[in-house]
């Protein structure tokens, strides 16, 4: 479905707010806007879309299954679907000089040291091989944006093996896309595989159109078409990210714009930064990785990235225990599958992982501190963990599951059945 017609089934159903108010990007709409879906129809004389995919249940209605299936879903996602290149596309309907000053680019938190772009998936071609993620793009001009491109992750390495050679980066920034292709996107999948995983997810195939720099993109509300400078660097930051905290401020590259393109009435999306619906799609996808990665080592049954570990640094895993020593090396098999993960509690299958409170009964009437907790210092995580040194820091593993041997000790009672 597209992203149009997404909102559009949104707005029948009802679940669409719609505020039709002037509100100024720079504060304003993040001062009002809650957790529901909302269509903001006046923002400098733009619209902006948040939170449309801001809980559970919308990403199971994007991505057509049950809210108690899409772990299920996801993670039996296994082949890769088809790209299709088509020359057509309603995101050409108007092309012009690039200028960041006629979209409604939001300003989110006191602090934030510019207007950030906070949806835009950055797809990247060099020598054959394509990337696409979103990076928080910080406004620096009319034409160029700073790019907050992480150490080793894949537009990275592409940015580099072009600066080697002193080349520029050529890529498109879209932004307003079909929502199961951003999803997809904010997974991390082998390089070059997002928009066949996109087209896996949506059980059709993810037409692409070529820019006129060559990269070819999914069908968008905006296209921004340009070149990462193979050497420039500037400040970017500080800007609150997943935490909920100021991320520091780096030097990073530069993105120079050459063509602008978007649709007549084009709705641009925002996210929140370290809300709802930056949340989900932060967090969500990793918990189909890391359901396959436990699979091998022990019958896991359920996967949560947890709303107080910001969805992102900490992770429940619910097994059905067969032996004490699969419980390490599920733990080890969590942090295995994503690499910013800091903390994860491993519980039994009688735990409700959706539950914090659940959670941390096991913890309470199931850990030894001595025997039961696994430390891993100085290792890598997420350069977002405010306690890390550079990304640098340390993970520990729980182990909240029940000894085996004295499962009469652990199990809860059971009030008896009053007929
Ligand atoms: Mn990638």
């Amino acid at each position: 479905m597209s992203f149009r017609g997404f909102l559009e089934k949104l707005r029948s159903e009802g679940k669409l707010k719609v505020v039709n108010q002037p509100l100024s990007p720079v504060y304003e709409v993040s001062a009002s806007v809650g957790k529901e879906p909302t269509l903001f129809t006046n923002v400098n004389g733009g619209k902006v879309v948040m939170n449309i995919l801001g809980s559970r249940e919308l990403l199971a209605e994007a991505l057509g299954v049950a809210q108690t299936s899409i772990i299920q879903h996801l993670s039996s996602c296994h082949t890769l679907g088809e790209v299709r290149v088509v020359t057509d596309s309603a995101a050409k309907e108007v092309s012009e000089k690039p200028d960041l000053s006629k979209l409604p680019i939001l300003t989110h938190y006191e602090g934030d040291g510019a207007p950030y772009i906070t949806s835009g998936v950055v797809v990247s071609e060099y020598e054959g091989v394509m990337n696409a993620s979103i990076h928080r793009l910080r406004v620096i001009g009319k034409d160029t944006l700073a790019a907050r491109l992480v150490e080793f992750r894949h537009t990275y390495n592409l940015h580099r093996k072009a600066a080697e050679k002193g080349e520029p980066l050529p890529i498109a920034i879209v932004i307003g896309i079909d929502l199961v292709t951003l999803f997809a996107i904010s997974t991390r999948v082998p390089e070059g595989q997002e928009f066949g995983y996109a087209a896996a997810l949506k059980g059709e195939p993810l037409e692409v159109f070529e820019c006129t720099n060559g990269v070819r993109v999914p069908h968008a509300e905006f296209v921004l078409e340009g070149y990462i400078h193979p050497t420039e660097l500037v400040d970017e930051g500080p800007f609150v990210d997943i935490s909920g905290t100021y991320d520091i401020v780096r030097k990073q590259p530069v993105i120079h714009l050459t063509n602008m393109m978007h649709r007549r009435d084009p709705i641009y999306h925002a996210l929140m930064p370290a809300a709802n619906e930056h949340n989900i799609m932060m967090g969500v996808p990793y918990e189909p990785l890391i359901f396959n990665e436990v699979k091998k080592v022990a019958d896991v049954k359920n996967v949560v990235m947890t709303p107080g570990g910001c969805w992102y640094f900490h992770a429940a895993v619910q097994i059905h225990k067969k032996s004490d020593e699969e419980v390490k090396k599920a733990i080890d098999a969590t942090f295995a599958a994503h690499k910013s993960l800091k903390h994860v509690v491993i519980v039994d299958d009688d735990i409700n992982i959706f539950d914090p409170g659940d959670i941390e009964f096991a913890i309470a009437t199931r850990v030894k501190g001595d025997e039961d907790i696994y430390i891993y210092p100085n290792v890598r995580g997420s350069t977002l963990d405010p306690r890390s040194d550079n990304g640098i820091g340390t993970k520990v593993g729980i182990d909240a599951t029940m000894d085996l041997s004295k499962r009469w000790k652990f199990e809860r009672a059971r009030r008896p059945k009053v007929a």
